[in-house]
């Protein structure tokens, strides 16, 4: 039999990190046992689940590369279906009708639960059992004639095949149901997994208060969608050993659902935004260069003037300190614009401090007096110009950093100003400092 799959998410609104977290442990566990990985998209809620938010799952599986092995389902699409399974219940004697208001407007369908205490062993949490008096009858089909959750979640598992359920563990509770309703329905019951929830640090829900909860939010930012996915793939789970950076190549391979934690695994944007740097760290140079020149471009900072070489030059500097693509503009945006912002706390402190005006000034002489404008040279004439000036180095090397760049910090400054130029940097030191 072939081991089938599914990711089942009810589209309403954006997707947060925890339904999308499934959807890639659903994935690395499929391309690791070599099976099909489907997509259901549950969306008989047509009050939430409008053409946007469907998109927005398809749009978040794309961007994380998640594949899928045929066409996406639509469970809106098997309501007759849903309702046929619940006829076959009721011929069975597995199911009834019951007028539960007693009003006669409709009567709902209740599913018969066997009667007897309840047992499944989960991939992930083990052996689960339940007392028969804590597994009431419930509605599969309401008094309005619509099917309840329960029903269609299993009937379409049924209809697609589904080997294996990997979901949330907010459906724990649920699956006992579900098994008596694969049962009834006599089919072959899916061996299940449920997932340890996301959360924060102070071990609640991770939510939108605690940074980016939705892949939309992530994208945004400016982080890589592969630093995204393996980060994700290590919520939960572990490959054994301690490697943390690892290609869709090593999760796949690695990936096994003994290694899934039952306990809540916590989400650390700390350690995200380590693992987002690690990946763009090791992007190849002429990528990281296109991706860089997209993201000036993207806020009107790249000119054609500028050379590959300069681009190049800029990206060498600061490709250790750019921890997400949104940080571009902020980070490198002097030496693409001579309109960059002064951070107002570092003019304060650097440039409108005693003798930075007099410091400056001497820079600049020393600075148009040089034969190489280099970082080598830049450095001894400031060195030199602070022991005339009777001045420690720093007292010039802080004010002209916020007089060329804007900011209190930033890469190496002797590199910066050789890439920045001579005529550039002589401009700016001429400027009037800014309020
Ligand atoms: N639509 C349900 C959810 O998103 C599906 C759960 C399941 O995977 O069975 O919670």
């Amino acid at each position: 039999m072939t081991l089938r799959t599914r990711f089942a998410p009810s589209p309403t609104g954006q997707v947060h990190i925890g339904n999308l977290r499934a959807a890639i442990f659903n994935w690395l566990y499929t391309r690791h046992e070599g099976g099909q990985f489907l997509l259901r998209v549950e969306d008989t809620d047509r009050e939430r689940s409008t053409p946007e938010a469907v998109q927005a799952v398809f749009a978040a599986m794309d961007w994380l590369g998640l594949t899928t092995d045929g066409e996406p389902l639509y469970q809106s699409t098997r309501r007759e279906a849903h309702l046929a399974a619940a006829e076959r219940l009721l011929q069975s004697g597995r199911a009834y009708k019951l007028d539960k208001g007693g009003t006669g407007r409709g009567e709902a369908i209740l599913f018969k639960m066997p009667g007897t205490d309840m047992a499944f062993h989960d991939l992930v949490k083990g052996d689960l059992t339940k007392a028969a008096a804590d597994l009431p009858d419930f509605v599969i089909v309401r008094s309005d004639g619509t099917p309840v959750f329960h029903l269609a979640n299993v009937a379409d598992d049924i209809h697609m095949g589904i080997t294996h359920v990997i979901r949330g563990d907010d459906h724990v509770e649920n699956t006992f149901r579900h098994i008596a309703l694969f049962q009834a329905l006599e089919a072959p019951v899916p061996q299940y997994a449920h997932l340890p929830m996301i959360v924060n640090a102070q071990g609640k829900p991770y939510s939108k208060r605690d940074g980016a909860a939705y892949v939309g939010d992530f994208r945004e930012k400016g982080y890589e969608a592969d630093a995204l996915f393996n980060y994700l793939a290590l919520l939960g789970w572990n490959p054994g050993d301690d490697r943390e950076v690892m290609s869709r190549e090593e999760l796949i391979a690695a990936f096994t659902l003994d290694r899934v934690q039952a306990k809540p695994a916590q989400f650390d944007f700390k350690k995200f935004e380590w693992m987002n740097a690690e990946y763009l760290k090791r992007m190849p140079a002429a990528d990281y260069r296109s991706r860089f020149r997209r993201e000036l471009e993207k806020h009107g900072l790249w000119s054609p003037e500028y050379t590959e070489d300069y681009l190049d030059r800029v990206c060498a500097l600061l490709r250790e300190r750019v921890k997400s693509w949104s940080e571009v503009p902020m980070q490198a945006g002097y030496f693409f614009t001579e309109h960059y912002p002064f951070d107002a706390d570092a003019v304060r402190k650097r440039l409108h401090k005693e003798g930075a005006g007099g410091h400056l000034a001497a820079l600049a002489a020393a600075f148009g007096a040089l034969d190489a404008f280099d970082a080598a040279s830049t450095e001894a004439a400031l060195r030199a110009t602070a022991e005339t000036r009777g001045v420690g180095a720093s007292e010039l090397i802080h004010p002209l950093r916020v007089a060329v760049t804007g900011l209190p910090g930033g890469p190496s400054l002797f590199h910066l100003l050789e890439v920045l130029g001579r005529d550039r940097v002589l401009a700016r030191l001429a400027r009037p400092v800014p309020n």
